[in-house]
């Protein structure tokens, strides 16, 4: 064979093509196992997930993302960790989404718990994804609204532009009643291919456990 540049450069281009084809099965594959029931659901009705997001699925289901100091949330600076079980679910979902888009499927996280952070207290982070974020009604809500992007801060799973649900009053109550967290201390931020990262105060434990059963 003749090693000419131009078929080195071809050979390197199918390789990166092919490097990204394994790896985008790979990810499928790795979210299929882990979480079975949530993907078929994220895939029935017509919906489905676009092959480049598996990776940042992937992600989202074993890395709680922390956040940095001056990012996302202020002052706040808790490093990023995998957790290799995490419970998601469709239910807890459903406290998360402002009254009128009731309809909307979001899969949301239990919190991951920081505890003991100075200031802050005990600290709850939480994250998840939309079904279908494209054709929601919290992604409508938030059109209409004319909510701006986070000037600088881009999802740490996909780097699309991130809104922000409590500067837009769409975080409901029951949020802080599901996550065991203040009234009034639930942040979280959705992004154009609709993951969700979130934070929270937590109450203390006998607290929250009343705040529970509600
Ligand atoms: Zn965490
Ligand atoms: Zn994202």
């Amino acid at each position: 064979m003749n090693w000419n540049p131009r078929l080195i450069a071809i050979l390197s281009c199918v390789c990166k093509w092919f490097d990204e084809v394994a790896k985008q099965v790979l990810w499928k594959e790795f979210c299929h196992a882990r979480a079975p029931k949530m993907m078929l659901d994220l895939h029935s009705g017509g919906s489905h997930i676009v092959d480049g997001n598996w990776k940042a699925l992937g992600k989202l289901l074993i890395y709680c993302n922390g956040c940095t100091k001056g990012g996302l949330f202020n002052n706040i600076h808790v490093p990023g960790h995998f957790v290799f079980r995490t419970r998601f679910s469709r239910t807890a979902g459903k406290s998360f989404l402002p009254l009128p888009c009731k309809s909307d499927v979001l899969y949301v996280s239990d919190p991951c718990e920081h505890l003991d952070q100075g200031e802050e207290g005990d600290l709850g982070f939480f994250r998840g994804i939309f079904k279908s974020f494209a054709t929601s009604r919290v992604k409508k809500m938030l059109i209409e609204k004319r909510a701006r992007f986070h000037p600088r801060e881009l999802c740490p799973y996909c780097k699309a532009k991130l809104w922000n649900m409590f500067q837009e009053n769409m975080i409901p109550r029951s949020a802080s009643a599901r996550l065991g967290a203040y009234d009034d201390s639930v942040e979280y931020f959705v992004c154009l291919n609709g993951h969700v990262i979130g934070i929270s105060t937590l109450l203390p434990l006998s607290d929250s456990e009343e705040a529970a059963d509600e």
